[in-house]
């Protein structure tokens, strides 16, 4: 019988289907994607600010590359980090992945260009959503809860 041999990312994506990213390797996405400047049917939209992913958008061109969710099995805090009076729909909001909405999002980089973005799922009575938002290394804060 023929043994498969598995590559450290296969046995990776069994035990964990994405690696939990710490704040540093989250900034230096941020920094990496910032400096993208070659135009993509990703870039047609800023996405400063969170946003319903349109369906012109190139879904398929991403790839989630890690989570900033710290335990699976808790429910995360839907509390927001607004210490500058920004609300959820700034677009100069902060990106703090211990708080809502960030904790539960995904780190997706686009394949083509190698751009980064946040998204996560908002759920409702009726409705899910799929929100984006671009990884802005300027606004990425290490808040504790
Ligand atoms: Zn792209």
């Amino acid at each position: 019988m023929k043994q498969r041999n598995f590559t450290q990312t296969d046995r990776h994506t069994f035990m964990y289907p994405l690696p939990k990213l710490e704040i540093a390797e989250l900034i230096q996405l941020a920094h990496r994607s910032a400096q993208v400047s070659t135009e993509c049917a990703c870039a047609r939209a800023s996405f400063l600010c969170w946003e319903s992913i349109p369906v012109s958008f190139p879904e398929s061109q991403l790839q989630d590359v890690g989570t900033l969710m710290e335990n699976p099995f808790e429910e995360p805090t839907f509390v927001e980090f607004h210490p500058a009076g920004t609300r959820y729909e700034s677009s100069n909001a902060p990106i703090a992945p211990r708080y809502f909405p960030y904790n539960r999002c995904t780190i997706s980089k686009c394949l083509v260009c190698e751009r980064h973005f946040l998204r996560y799922t908002e759920a409702g009575g009726y409705f899910v959503d799929k929100r984006i938002r671009a990884l802005n290394p300027e606004l990425i804060v290490d808040a504790s809860i």
